[in-house]
Formats: C-alpha cells, structure tokens, sequence
C-alpha cells in the first residue's frame, strides 16, 4: 500500500462528578442540589479570612471507592493542594484540589458491545477537589448572578488516557461510567443537577515514522454537561479537523466552548487560557495516610460492577443483551428483577414486565422504585397467574397499575374481584354447550364451513362469563364441540 495512512479521532476525557455526601467538601453546609441561592453557606465556603477547612471523612470514602469502581490504585499518602485562579464564582481565590499526589492512579475501564467488539479506556487518575460556585448571566439586565451554594460540594475527577476512538464511543465510555458510579453508590449522577460535566481533549492522528503518531494540534472543549452535547461537539470538531488537514492550515492548540443552540465550538479568549495556577500544597490541612484495612474495606463494598453483572444475567438467566444491559444500567431494577426471579418469576417474563410497566411509570412519575408500595414477590405471583392462563395480560396491567397506585396486593385484587381467567375446560365447555343451543344457525353456519361464525360464538361465551374466560380456549373448545356436534346430540 502506498500514501499516508487515514487520520482517526484520539479523544481523551476528564470527567467531574459530585460525590453523594449529604454535607460539604470542607465545612458542614448541606451539598443539596437546588436550595434557595446562598443559603447553604458558611465563612469556610466563603473563603472568609480566619476560617479553616476539616475533611469531611464520608468525601474522601467515596472517592476511594469511586477510584476502585474504575480499578484506580489509591495511593498510601495523599494531600490537597491550593489551584490558583481568579473568577467571580470563586470567593477564596483558590480552589482545594489535588495536583502531584492524587487519590488514586491507574485503572480502565472496558466497554464491550461497541461495534461487536471489547474497548479498553484507560484511566490515568483520580483525584478529589471541590466545586465552584455558579454564575448566570442574564441577558436582560446585563448583571451576572452569582450563587456560592455550590462552592465546596466535593468532587472526584476521573482523567482518561486518549483512548477512544470516536464521538459514539466517548459517549458509550461516559454512559458505561455513570452506571459504575451508581451501582457504586459513589453519586446519583443526577445530570440535571450538574453531577457530572465533562471536558473534552481531541485531536486526529496518523501513524508517523517509527511507532510515533502524527497529528492535529488539540482542542479542548470544556464544561459540557450531558452525553448528547459531548458527542455533539466531538462530531463538530472532527469535520472541523478534517477541514483543516484538506485545506492546509494550521491549528493551535487551545481551549473552545460548546455552543448549544448553534451546534458549533468555538475558541476562548486567550486570557481565559493563560493558566498559570501556581499549585501549592494546602498549608492549612494535613497530608492524608489511608489505612490499608480501610481501602480494603470500602473496596469491599463496591458491589458487583454493571460489565460482570451484564454478564451474569445473560448467562444465568438467558436475558438478550439489550434487556440485560437496560436492567443493570438502573441498579435498582436489576435488583427488583433479581429479586422477583428468586420469587420465582419467569426470568424472560419478569424483564420484560420490569422493562416494560415499571420502568414506563417510574419514568412518567418521576419516582424511584423506592417510593412504590409493590413488591419483587407480588410481581412474581402476578407473573405466574399470567403464565397459568388464569388472568390475560391485561387484567394483569390492571391489577398491577392499582397495586403501583395503592399497595394492595394485585393477587388478592384478582381474587376478590373474581377477574380470574376461567381456563378451567369443564366449565368452558358447559357454557359452549349453551351457547350452541342457543345460537343452532350460527352452529350450522360453521359446520357448514362460514369460520366467521365461530368468532360470533366465542363472542357469546365471552358475553356470558362477562369476559372472564380464556378467549383462546374458547375458541378451541367451541371448534371441538362443533366437529363433534353430531355425537353429541
Ligand atoms: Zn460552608
């Protein structure tokens, strides 16, 4: 082969996620998402003059286990360092980070089902560090707003290696992560609620001479804060690459913003890019030693990760990859569908009813599985008078959507309502014999061979049982009947 090879997308991620305390970072305000601007504010905070940080011990326990949910190696000895910078939406003038000694280093994660094949991204580290506060600019009075409710809620940021390979896969890598992160406990990843924003680091290259690689200058898009934007402004910035390589100029390496509504990046002033954070270690908290007992305890708790649980449910319970990766991406599902096929729950079934009725309310309610008075087992008795024949999937919908509402165990509702499926031959085959006596033309007509008739039959059986019998044993056992006429009278 000859001429130079293709140019391919190398797109690194730094991600930042607001960890799932319930007090802040340094100082005992509530970190509650959405509280009236500056009222969960306190002197430390606020970088007021003679206040002085405490680590909150719960931050960095779910820092550690955010670092082993991405198989982070957490370091012996940590500390914070002070990251300088002047903005509004930063009263101390610093923000408390990690810079040279961070909370863990190394890991991956592997993304299967893209493109049929497995992707490792590798994780170069972990660190903690603390929020800023929030600006809004508002058009119409020219001012901007400043809300320091958010200064100090305590985050990890994950930095990958430039390991993926297009936009679809940046976005597969961050969906893969947010799961990790829930089934960890380590955040809700609430993304309304800003819980996790992502820059972008982006370049094409080629293979160059020797093992090197040659490329484009890169850009990094920062703050976007949901998947779609971050696989948006990756696709923007391909064809703006591209562009570039056919048209011969050159790029510079530097900082861009995304632009929503326009679809477009574009590039920072310079001023906003001239960093120069003058790192330091904080003088005001002692260096951390993590306990190896305590490491090794919360990595303890990190349960069953979403890849090997994927894995298992296919396995164990032959669920296709699509049900298996839409249960464990909602842990909470998947323990619901674990627990209901421990009931005794057809496995197939059970998904689909999870996947189905109950994530079709939680997702039109807005509540979480929590807040339904209904049980795993109460889905698993329903399931199985389902598959009985005795009730049809729609009294079963019925029943269940009363259940949701009130609590009230949908069995019993079946029960007392009498809206048990009569599937019971005897019985439907006393009623077909009534309903052919009835109804001697409609009979003949179907001897005769006009099948229409029979579905006029069967709607008399149903019209006498009030719609309770099993409408397709009906049908078979009218047919019966009806080929036997002649023996029978
Ligand atoms: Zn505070």
């Amino acid at each position: 082969m000859t001429g130079s090879p293709e140019y391919r997308p190398m797109i690194g991620l730094e991600i930042h996620v607001a960890l799932a305390t319930r007090s802040k970072m340094f100082c005992g305000c509530s970190a509650e998402f959405g509280a009236p601007p500056n009222t969960n504010v306190c002197p430390v905070c606020l970088g007021l003059p003679g206040s002085l940080p405490a680590i909150n011990a719960r931050a960095l326990e779910l820092g550690i286990m955010c670092a082993r949910a991405v198989g982070g190696q957490v370091q012996a000895r940590m500390h914070f360092e002070r990251k300088n910078y002047h903005y509004p939406d930063l009263p101390k003038g610093y923000q408390i980070s990690q810079y040279a000694v961070p909370l863990a280093i190394g890991g991956e994660v592997v993304l299967d089902d893209v493109e049929d094949a497995e992707r490792r991204v590798r994780i170069r580290r972990v660190h903690l560090e603390e929020d800023a506060g929030k600006s809004t600019h508002s058009a119409e009075t020219g001012h901007t707003l400043l809300d320091f409710n958010r200064c100090g809620v305590p985050l990890a940021e994950i930095v990958t290696e430039p390991d993926m390979r297009s936009p679809g896969e940046a976005r597969a890598f961050l969906e893969e992560l947010r799961a990790l992160l829930r089934v960890a406990g380590v955040s809700e990843v609430r993304m309304e609620a800003g819980e996790l924003r992502c820059d972008v680091n982006f370049n094409l290259v080629r293979s160059a001479a020797g093992d090197g690689l040659e490329g484009t200058e890169i850009s990094e898009v920062k703050n976007l804060n949901s998947f779609r934007s971050v696989q948006r402004a990756l696709e923007y910035e391909v064809s703006r690459h591209r562009e570039a390589i056919r048209g011969g100029e050159p790029l510079v390496h530097e900082t861009r913003h995304w632009d929503e509504e326009r679809g477009i990046t574009y590039a920072a002033r310079s001023k906003e890019e001239a960093h120069d954070y003058r790192y330091f270690p904080e003088p005001d908290l002692p260096p951390i030693s993590v306990d190896p007992d305590l490491a090794q305890y919360l990595a303890a708790q990190v349960p069953e990760l979403p890849r090997a649980r994927r894995r298992r449910f296919r396995n164990e319970f032959d669920l296709g990859s699509y049900d298996a990766r839409a249960l464990v991406s909602e842990a909470e599902l998947a323990d619901f569908f674990e627990e209901a096929v421990a009931e005794g729950a057809d496995p197939k079934d059970a998904a689909n009813w999870i996947l189905g009725e109950v994530r079709g309310h939680l997702n039109a309610t807005g509540d979480s599985l929590a807040d339904l008075p209904v049980t795993p087992r109460m889905l698993a008795a329903l399931l199985s008078l389902v598959a009985a024949g005795e009730i049809s999937g729609t009294m079963a919908k019925d029943v269940w959507s009363e259940a949701v509402e009130t609590g009230r165990d949908p069995v019993s509702s079946v029960e007392e309502s009498g809206l048990r499926q009569i599937s019971d031959e005897e019985t439907l085959d006393a009623l077909v014999e009534e309903v052919i006596e009835e109804n001697p033309d409609a009979a003949e007509e179907f001897t005769a061979g006009k099948e229409k008739a029979l579905g006029f039959l069967v709607g008399q059986v149903m019209k006498k049982t009030r719609g309770q019998a099993n409408p397709q044993l009906a049908n078979e056992r009218l047919r019966k009947a009806l080929r036997n006429g002649s023996d029978h009278r």
